[in-house]
């Protein structure tokens, strides 16, 4: 065992779930892009708010609602931290990524986009970053194009700059394909399309987990993730904003929290963050993710990326030995994420044998159906990886994949 192993093999003993047998096998977890396990520390934060903390946020004239705010706050302040914004009021708590694609589409998008102009993505994007941006185009007349990737999963720049143009007023891209497993470079693609007066979105979902993020560095105008990737509560997330940009915008949501005043005939709004945080938030959510981020600060970011490569490089290594085997995406700079399939297998087939030998991974298009078009297929399996995983883990999934070969070639 290397240095990183015998740490990571520490970290793995704080992961109930992974005590226990699956289908009378070893729970071998590779399912982390979908969304990550829970470490005991972040349950027990979680499980104690419930216990002696539990009271409203923002309004309660009493101790617990005290506690309670100041928890919530806490959270907002370690959020801030985490992505270097330059203020707290640049975060906003939302649901998750999805939610704060919807935000961004909606308050900003139906405030400054009209017929004509053009929102860039890219081929690799998920649902969640698609969609909201097709509903709201259709609202004012604009365009949704999408920048093409290379055969290796990599996105082609020569597309992405051909694509961008003074009618560009958004650029919006993951930080990390969720299927391909791709890194984009956040810093140049927020410059480039700064240059022709774009604003910058970027979904954050899968890059959180792996490394940590400057957004004053990068530069983009908003940024998204969702607490349940990176070790935290589900139906929780962020949306970061530059200062400047959220004071612009309307609110998204109306009710409760998010107002100045309200009269019968007319309301004034607050100041954001709370402008866009109608209603009784995910209070439990904030504090879990304080938390989560807390456990990976112990650990130290430089240390789970290093980890996660060799992860990588060894599953990758060990699955291109399978005869039939064929990987999606092989960029040089990617995420602890392998795409795959069995030739003349579907994925759905590999995937229900592999769940049998207790390994756990995604097979499905994966929220990404322009990307899968792409490619010219209905969907692969999956295998990602995380903080948790280990040696036995990827030679679990790859005498798997060759029993799936056996049974179904
Ligand atoms: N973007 C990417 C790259 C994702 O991987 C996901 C989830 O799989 C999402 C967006 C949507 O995240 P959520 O469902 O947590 O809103």
């Amino acid at each position: 065992m290397n240095e990183l192993e015998s740490l990571f093999s520490s970290v793995r003993n704080e992961f109930p779930a992974l005590n226990q047998k699956v289908h009378g096998k070893t729970l071998r977890y590779l399912d982390s892009a979908a969304t990550t396990l829970k470490p005991k520390a972040v349950v027990d934060r979680i499980s104690h708010f419930y216990s002696y903390e539990t009271s409203n946020v923002h309004r309660g004239a009493h101790y617990l609602g005290d506690v309670a705010t100041q928890a919530f706050e806490a959270a907002r302040q370690k959020v801030a931290e985490f992505l270097h914004a330059k203020q707290i009021e640049e975060i906003v708590f939302v649901r998750g990524t999805t939610e704060g694609v919807n935000l961004v589409a909606h308050s900003w998008g139906l405030t400054n986009l009209k017929d004509g102009d053009e929102i860039l993505i890219t081929e690799m994007e998920h649902h969640g970053n698609i969609v909201p941006w097709q509903m709201v185009a259709e609202k004012v007349g604009a365009k949704v194009l999408a920048a093409k990737i290379l055969d290796n999963g990599e996105l082609d720049l020569e597309d992405f700059k051909k694509k961008l143009s003074a009618k560009t007023k958004m650029v919006a891209f993951t930080a990390c394909s969720n299927v391909l497993g791709t890194n984009n470079d956040m810093a140049l693609l927020t410059k480039l399309a700064h240059e022709v007066g774009a604003k910058v979105l970027i979904d954050g979902a899968q890059i959180v987990s792996q490394s940590s993020v400057d957004v004053q560095k990068i530069d983009c105008d908003f940024f998204v993730f969702s607490a349940h990737k990176l070790f935290g509560p589900f139906g929780f997330g962020v949306l970061y904003g530059k200062k400047e940009i959220l004071d612009q915008m309307p609110p998204y949501q109306g009710g409760g929290s998010m107002i100045a005043k309200v009269t019968v005939d007319k309301t004034t709004f607050n100041e954001v963050p709370f402008r866009f945080e109608a209603g009784t938030p995910h209070v439990e959510g904030a504090i879990g993710l304080h938390a989560a981020i807390d456990f990976m600060e112990k650990i130290g970011f430089e240390k789970i990326h290093a980890y996660e490569m060799e992860l990588l490089k060894e599953a990758t290594a060990k699955l291109e030995m399978i005869p039939d085997l064929k990987i999606f995406g092989t960029a040089p700079n990617k995420g602890p994420i392998i795409s795959f399939n069995l030739k003349g297998t579907h994925h759905s087939d590999v995937g229900q044998i592999l769940d049998q030998e207790g390994v756990a991974v995604r097979a499905g298009h994966h929220c990404t159906q322009p990307l899968m078009a792409r490619l010219g297929i209905p969907g692969t399996v999956r295998a990602s990886f995380s903080v948790y995983n280990n040696r036995e883990d990827i030679d679990a999934l790859v005498k798997a994949v060759a029993k799936a070969r056996e049974m179904l070639l």
